[in-house]
């Protein structure tokens, strides 16, 4: 049994309570390298910004589980030799599918939960949660639950269809389970392929496809029903059109990717929503970044050659949304 407090990690509670006061979100990104690892560390440091790095079962399959869990203890390091006196990291399982893979990571020092029940019946969500709850907290382990399907891929996590989150099932589902934080489906979708053309509408000016808008008026509605609640977004990467661009350009095959519009997420992260997750965006960063060094530099075969300019294209793109989007740059408890 490792304790995250130990290791330096933190968990969600207190940065949550301070973001839904304050009008801003956490960014919650997923790593499955080191690169992108120090690239997270260096955006956060440079931005003064509290940071959850996840996990999720893609990333544990490909990286493993243990190695992973040491290098956020290294995160934690690597962050005060940078300069952050008090970092603020948190290390979160993204979409949990059991009670068993939440045990396991709480037991070796993850800071955070989520265990994803949405896709069982309203009860057995409910059971599970509540197993979970009920295990983390006995650490003082942060639990993410949620309820309503998003669309799209992540991982292991496939959809077809998205189903809204139900306003008139929160107030049940998160007193029966004590969870901390609430991941809902309003519209938002994993994958860089969150809308198929026929969803979206042509924007006259540049061609390019507009996504539906996101569904506020469910936001809303929650947020009625619990105020002060902390919210969560999933499948909140905006595929950044110059990204894919790149990519084409330099020899990829990208068709018709779209993502979330940075002007909703920004609109959103001024609610009770407190943490958006994004994982998209860092791919295709650092995609872009590769294909284009290799492209110019054919004669380069050290991975450091184009890793390095890899990491560092992820590195502003992190930023940009920290500062940008989010809003959660200076925000850190204690300087
Ligand atoms: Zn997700």
């Amino acid at each position: 049994m490792v304790d995250y407090k130990k290791i330096g990690l933190v968990n969600t509670r207190a940065m949550f309570a301070k973001a839904v006061d304050g009008g801003y979100a956490i960014p919650a990104f997923n790593f499955n390298n080191m690169e992108q690892m120090q690239a997270i560390i260096m955006a956060a440091v440079e931005t003064k910004s509290p940071v959850i790095m996840q996990v999720s079962r893609g990333a544990r399959d490909y990286a493993n589980q243990t190695l992973l869990r040491y290098m956020a203890e290294g995160a934690v390091e690597y962050a005060k030799e940078l300069g952050c006196k008090h970092p603020e990291i948190v290390l979160h399982l993204d979409h949990g599918d059991s009670f068993e893979t939440c045990k396991s990571c709480i037991d070796m020092g993850f800071s955070s939960v989520m265990i994803d029940g949405s896709s069982l019946p309203y009860d057995e969500n409910v059971a599970v949660t509540k197993r979970v709850v009920e295990y983390a907290h006995q650490f003082d382990v942060t639990v993410e639950g949620e309820l309503g399907v998003l669309a799209g891929v992540e991982d292991e996590v496939a959809s077809e269809e998205s189903h809204y989150t139900k306003p008139e099932e929160v107030i049940d589902f998160v007193t029966k389970t004590g969870v901390d934080s609430l991941a809902i489906s309003i519209g938002t979708s994993h994958g860089a392929y969150k809308f198929t053309p026929e969803q979206c509408t042509v924007d006259p000016e540049t061609g390019r496809l507009l996504p539906p808008p996101l569904a506020f008026d469910v936001l809303e509605a929650i947020e009625k029903k619990l105020p002060g609640f902390p919210i969560v977004l999933h499948g909140s990467s905006s595929v950044p059109q110059d990204a894919v661009d790149t990519i084409n350009a330099n020899g990829g095959n990208l068709k018709a990717a779209v993502g979330i519009p940075e002007e909703q997420l920004r609109k959103a992260s001024k609610s009770a929503v407190c943490k958006i997750n994004i994982d998209s965006d860092s791919r295709l960063a650092m995609t872009a970044a590769v294909r284009k060094h290799l492209a110019e530099n054919p004669g380069h075969f050290d991975p450091r050659q184009y890793l390095k300019p890899a990491r560092e294209s992820m590195k502003q793109m992190y930023m940009h949304k920290i500062i940008n989007v989010l809003g959660s740059n200076d925000k850190l408890i204690k300087q």
